[in-house]
């Protein structure tokens, strides 16, 4: 008997598009991630063909070890250059998964700039591994890692951590360059960060837990404006960003699985997170064009919940539960 192999449930989001639902709307069409005769939601929210600005979700996840969900990071890209947000588990890997599945920019060498929201270990743990692993397979420019204050404590400690695996790579037989093991840290604050290549990156303060510095981050091209949230909690500085936006990525939880989790955990999370409820009402000032969900913190509920569960607050805009892979 050959062996079954089950695919994994990578680049297919479901949506829910709606328009113009009053109390009787019909239902919402839901879209299996297993269902392959129709198009996924992400073709169906993909930009115009013309559109000069794309965003990639490498990985939608948490620090929960789910298989299809890799740890948060994201790219942008736009007239060839590669923005990463966040670096979670598995950054590098999917970033090589997205360029064999057609995002042709998506090269090692190409990953050489990454904005950080904040300096949890679900965002940052992939750092070392976009520091190094991209040199080994021939970045020859340094990493730029865009972060708040803390960043440079930690790309440098990184660097005493690797310090062996540097020297013998260096100084050994492999035929590597000589340039591209090094990071460059910028500690940044909130306002305009970058600006080039048609490209202008604004860092805004959102508020998760205990963070001093915490960031959202918008992505700004002529024809494109996508909005990050990055962790946090419903802050009136998303509004403010997004303003009918073409693309409003921001985290999630369910509001049912809120429900199942312990009073501790529930007092950590209302501090840290947004719930589904209150992202209804977020995205009803907002007005992205797409809502694209991302670090979803399902506890038990669905994506086809977490998109209920909105539409049941009120919202009635296209929204995706994204998943890794998925291009909008
Ligand atoms: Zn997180
Ligand atoms: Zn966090």
């Amino acid at each position: 008997m050959p062996e079954k192999r089950m695919r994994p449930a990578v680049g297919a989001a479901m949506a829910i598009a709606l328009s113009g639902c009053g109390p009787a709307a019909t239902p919402p069409v839901v879209v299996p991630p297993s269902s392959r005769s129709a198009p996924s939601a992400a073709e169906r929210a993909a930009p115009p063909s013309t559109t000069d600005a794309t965003l990639v979700m490498l990985g939608t996840g948490t620090p929960n070890p789910d298989p299809d969900h890799s740890g948060p990071a994201l790219a942008i890209i736009a007239r060839g250059k590669v923005y990463l947000v966040d670096a979670g588990a598995g950054v590098v890997r999917r970033a090589a998964a997205a360029q064999k599945a057609g995002v042709k920019e998506l090269t090692m060498p190409a990953l050489d700039r990454v904005f950080l929201t904040h300096l949890h270990s679900d965002h940052t743990i992939g750092l070392p591994d976009l520091m190094l692993t991209p040199w080994v397979l021939d970045r020859t420019e340094p990493l730029t890692v865009y972060g708040p204050p803390g960043t440079n404590a930690m790309v440098e400690n990184l660097e005493k951590a690797y310090a062996a695996d540097i020297d013998d790579r260096l100084h050994g037989l492999e035929p590597i360059n000589r340039t591209g093991w090094q990071a460059k840290a910028v500690e940044i604050a909130p306002g305009v960060v970058y600006r080039g290549d048609g490209m202008t990156i604004t860092a805004f303060a959102v508020q998760h837990a205990n963070w001093a510095h915490a960031y959202g981050y918008t992505f700004q091209t002529t024809q494109r404006r996508i909005v990050v949230s990055g962790d946090t909690v419903p802050v009136e500085e998303v509004v403010r960003q997004c303003n009918g936006c073409d693309v409003l990525v921001h985290e999630v939880y369910s509001t049912a699985g809120f429900a199942r989790r312990t009073k501790d955990w529930q007092a950590y999370h209302a501090g840290a997170h947004t719930s589904t409820a209150q992202l209804a009402q977020l995205a009803l000032r907002a007005r992205p064009k797409l809502l694209v969900l991302y670090h979803q913190l399902y506890w038990g509920s669905s994506d086809a919940d977490l998109l209920r569960e909105i539409q049941a607050a009120g919202y009635h805009g296209k929204v995706v539960s994204a998943r890794d892979l998925d291009v909008f």
